[in-house]
């Protein structure tokens, strides 16, 4: 069986080093916030190339979160991908504000810069595109109709740690990019975490508050916050983790080097990479007309595969209450029916990469 991924494989490489971090928080006596998490936070923010980074306890906390500190609320809109994972959604009805879907480009799967101008409205405040699968979206295009109309925007950087875009990582191209440390993703903890990072000072500042109870000084409350704090024995494992993570994409670059050549005679659809895009590869996404049987195909030779994201938000009995026709975004809606992500991640491999592209050969 070849697993779609292996979450254990990473952590047994560096049963040591990680041990000995969690070892050296477990000594500290400080078990919140403190030098770990600010080593990491300065480690993390240098990596990325972002002047700031303030850590949270999740990735849904920092689309929350930094969508707060950029002072959005009740009344405002924020325009979000149809095709994403839900918690970029329910990051804006937090704030209780209304996500506006925008229908992505079907080769890149990222938010279509060329429909964004019809979706704002006069209480337009962010746009929030999502690096999805680990692939950049077009930020200049973003950012050039941010500027123009006076709008934030937020990157949901969730599925792309080391991404380039035109050369720099993503980390500070917007106002603010928030991260998840969700164990799947390319940069993960041994359990919950999220940052965000941004070269804004005022978003720093407000996120170090609204993170820690509204509090600044203890004791002293200066907004209604929240208690969202990344744990330093997750820090610790972070600054571990994150000295192998260039090593780590390089690998999953290769397997996606492998699958794009080796697939390409057959009828499934592969991710296109823009010539100013240097993706992650957090996901390997195709597209195949006969999707479900094509899995269990694989499931059948033994190839572990999954879908992300078998139904797009606005369908979901989440969003019932907004009242969106289910044929709504059909780009959307298309996608949920045709992707599928084959086995990918930094410890799959090669030969086992070749035997899933005979595998999806002999299916497809
Ligand atoms: C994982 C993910 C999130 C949420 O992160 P959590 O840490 O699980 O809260 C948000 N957006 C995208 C695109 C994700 O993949």
């Amino acid at each position: 069986m070849i697993p779609f991924l292996d979450l254990k494989a990473p952590h047994v490489e560096l049963r040591e080093e990680i041990a000995e971090a969690i070892a050296r928080v477990v000594d500290s006596g400080w078990y919140i916030l403190g030098p770990e998490v600010d080593a990491f936070e300065a480690e993390y923010a240098q990596w990325c190339g972002a002047a700031h980074c303030v850590s949270v306890a999740n990735g849904l906390d920092a689309l929350h979160l930094a969508l707060r500190a950029m002072e959005v609320g009740p009344g405002d809109e924020v325009i979000v991908p149809s095709n994403t994972y839900i918690a970029t959604w329910l990051a804006v009805s937090q704030c209780g504000a209304t996500p506006v879907p925008v229908e992505p480009v079907e080769g890149t799967y990222n938010l279509d810069p060329s429909l964004i101008e019809a979706a704002i409205t006069p209480r337009t405040r962010v746009i929030l595109p999502v690096h999805l699968y680990g692939q950049p979206a077009d930020m200049d295009a973003i950012l050039v109709i941010a500027r123009k109309r006076g709008l934030r925007v937020l990157e949901d950087g969730a599925q792309a740690h080391g991404a380039r875009y035109k050369g720099t990582r993503i980390g500070g191209h917007g106002d603010a990019v928030a991260w998840s440390f969700y164990p799947g993703k390319n940069l993960g903890a041994l359990g919950d975490g999220g940052a965000v990072t941004t070269n804004d000072p005022t978003i720093a500042d407000r996120l170090r508050v609204l993170r820690n109870y509204g509090s600044r000084v203890k004791y002293v409350n200066e907004v209604q916050g929240w208690n969202s704090r990344l744990d330093p024995v997750q820090a610790a494992v972070l600054r571990v983790k994150l000295k192998h993570l260039d090593a780590w994409n390089v690998r999953r670059a290769a397997i996606a080097r492998q699958y794009l050549d080796g697939l390409a005679a057959t009828d499934l659809v592969l991710p296109e990479v823009p010539a100013w895009a240097e993706p992650v590869w957090h996901l390997f996404v195709v597209r195949h007309a006969q999707r479900d049987a094509l899995q269990a195909k694989l499931t059948e030779a033994g190839v572990g595969s999954l879908i992300h994201y078998p139904i797009p938000p606005h369908r979901q009995a989440a969003y019932a209450e907004a009242g969106f026709a289910p044929d709504a975004f059909p780009v959307a809606s298309r996608m949920a029916d045709a992707v599928l992500s084959l086995p990918m991640g930094p410890h799959l491999h090669m030969d086992d990469a070749a035997r899933v592209m005979e595998a999806v050969r002999a299916a497809a």
